[in-house]
């Protein structure tokens, strides 16, 4: 069984729910994250709810390819495990690559099938809907296209918890930047703490 996460329309940019692009929902207090390559404004990629908590997944895209964007911890990419308190839209730095051209709705879809890629397959086969409708999928197990990288938990080293597998999305216009790649994101719920990282 597979939770495929598939493309539902335009959402709004500073809805609660699971989205692609839009305005982060931040807590009080919270500072727009920069790259540690080139101190460029990072992008906003998504949102994941997950119950009462919220994983929000940030990127550089200033100098596409020049900032370690794919690895989890070389300070291209941020993650975020926020809590139920991240209701408010983040206030948006002024310059910089921040936002994503479209805002889209995640449909949660479950597909009977041995793992994601599969799952894809028969979901577009099924619907008659393209396989680029299938923005990722929510749990289960990361279907690697290289070697496995769980990223260790900065805080207590224990490998993080996976959480969803993000694709660059439906629209080639539109799309997220993972170089023809997908996206992992990872939490370690105790410690508050959340890693992203993507493949080609
Ligand atoms: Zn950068
Ligand atoms: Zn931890």
């Amino acid at each position: 069984m597979a939770d495929l996460m598939t493309y539902a329309g335009p959402a709004p940019a500073d809805g609660p729910g699971t989205r692609t692009g839009g305005v982060p929902l931040v807590p009080a207090g919270f500072a727009w994250p920069e790259c540690t390559e080139c101190d460029g404004a990072m992008q906003f990629l998504a949102q994941v709810r997950l119950g009462g908590d919220l994983l929000s997944i940030f990127m550089c895209q200033n100098d596409p390819g020049l900032c370690d964007e794919w690895d989890a911890t070389a300070g291209g990419n941020r993650a975020y495990l926020f809590g139920a308190d991240a209701t408010e839209p983040a206030a948006v730095p002024g310059e910089g690559e921040t936002l994503l051209e479209e805002v889209s709705a995640v449909e949660v879809v479950p597909v009977d099938a041995p793992a994601y890629p599969q799952a894809a397959a028969e979901w577009s086969r099924r619907t008659g809907r393209p396989r680029s409708d299938v923005l990722g999928h929510l749990g289960g197990e990361p279907a690697w296209l290289q070697f496995d990288e769980t990223p260790a938990c900065a805080s207590c080293e224990r490998p993080m918890d996976f959480v969803m597998a993000l694709e660059e999305g439906h629209d080639w216009h539109t799309k997220i930047n993972f170089g023809g790649g997908r996206g992992y994101a990872f939490r370690c719920a105790p410690c508050r703490a959340a890693a992203f990282l993507w493949q080609r």
